[in-house]
Parts: structure tokens; sequence; C-alpha cells
């Protein structure tokens, strides 16, 4: 059977259990170390006392993000990949089986950093939210362009670094815009702090 055929069939599965408990599920995507642990760590300690959040952490290897993610106060689920290099759809299915997402929850879903096969597999989210870091490159959208033109927001991650870096946050703006024109776009810097008001603005928005 075809592997992303099938895949879409359990992502809608998904999809429909989500919109049942009207949680608020959303895809994480990245490279490697853009940040996303650390978003989502600040965003816990932030929210944790007016939301329920959930967070499923996919790696590799290790319990490493999961663990850093239960001590910000969220429970979290670690899925290893082991030589696989991205989520899919069942094994969403199967965390689900094992962590009870509360209804009216926001889950986080941490995916794999990888911004290639990602963009491929439907989890079942309502949106998918990509991550770069100021410390990549502003041609990221132009290399990796399905992973751009299939998600919600993009966050640019650790402004505080711009002084530093030959990013242009104009022109990486301008690379993901020509891809998907719908694209919003949140600057922000977890590690200071700045920018993540908007973060939290947008999530309600999405509730
Ligand atoms: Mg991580
Ligand atoms: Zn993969």
């Amino acid at each position: 059977m075809d592997i992303l055929s099938e895949n879409n069939r359990l992502a809608e599965r998904n999809r429909g259990y989500f919109e049942g408990k009207q949680v608020l599920t959303l895809n994480m995507v990245s490279s490697p170390g853009s940040g996303k642990t650390t978003i989502l760590e600040k965003t816990i300690r932030q929210l944790i006392s007016a939301h329920k959040i959930f967070v499923i952490e996919g790696d590799q290897q290790t319990t490493r993000d999961a663990e850093r993610i239960e001590k910000s106060g969220a429970p979290a689920i670690q899925i290893n990949t082991g030589s696989g290099c991205h989520l899919d759809a069942k094994m969403i299915h199967n965390a689900l089986k094992k962590m009870e997402v509360e209804n009216d929850a926001i889950l986080f879903i941490e995916n794999v950093g990888n911004l290639v096969c990602p963009a491929m597999f439907d989890l079942g989210e309502q949106k998918r939210v990509v991550v770069i870091s100021v410390t990549e490159g502003d041609d990221k959208p132009m290399k990796y362009p399905y992973m751009f033109q299939s998600s919600n927001l993009c966050i640019i991650n650790k402004t505080d670094l711009l002084p530093y870096v030959d990013f242009s946050v104009e022109s990486a703006i301008k690379y993901a815009r020509e891809l998907n024109p719908n694209l919003e776009f949140i600057l922000m810097s977890a590690k200071t702090g700045d920018g993540m008001q908007g973060w939290y603005d947008w999530l309600e928005k999405q509730r």
C-alpha cells in the first residue's frame, strides 16, 4: 500500500479525534537546533496556569527533550524513531493511547529536527509551525520549499543573535512568501523572551 495515502488516512482519524475533544494540535517542525524545545519550555511556563498543555516529543534517540518539557510542567511522551527521520500519524495514534490528552487542551507535537520528510507526513494537526533560527541561512525557504508551503506559521527564532550573523529577516520572509503567500511570521528570541507575546496571542487566536 502507498505509505503516504495510508498515513493520510490515519492522520484524518487523528484529526477527528482532536476535533471531537476540541484539542488544538500543533506540529512543530524545524532543522535540528532551531530552539523548538526551548520555545515549548517557555510557552508551557507562561500558559500552564490557564491552559491544559500536553506534548509529544519526537527524536531519533533519548528522552532528554521529554524530560525538559516535564520539568516545565506539562505531561510529555517521547517517541524515538530510531533510524527514522520523521514522525508519522500512526506514531501519534499510538502515543495517544499512552497519554490521555484532556478536552480543550493544547497539544504540541515536536517533530524530529528535519526540514525534508516531515513536510510529507500529516499527523492530523490543525496547524503546522515551522521554526527557523537566524543562525541558519536566510535562504532556507528556497532550499526546503515543501516545508514552507505546508506550514501555517513561520517562527524566526534567536533574534537576539541578529547583530552577529548575516541573516536577513526581510529576505527570509520574502523567499517564504513567494512559496506560500498565506504564511504568517513571528520573530522571537525564546532566550530573552522578546516577541513571545506575539506567539501567545497567535495561539489564543487558533482556539
Ligand atoms: Mg528538541
Ligand atoms: Zn523521514
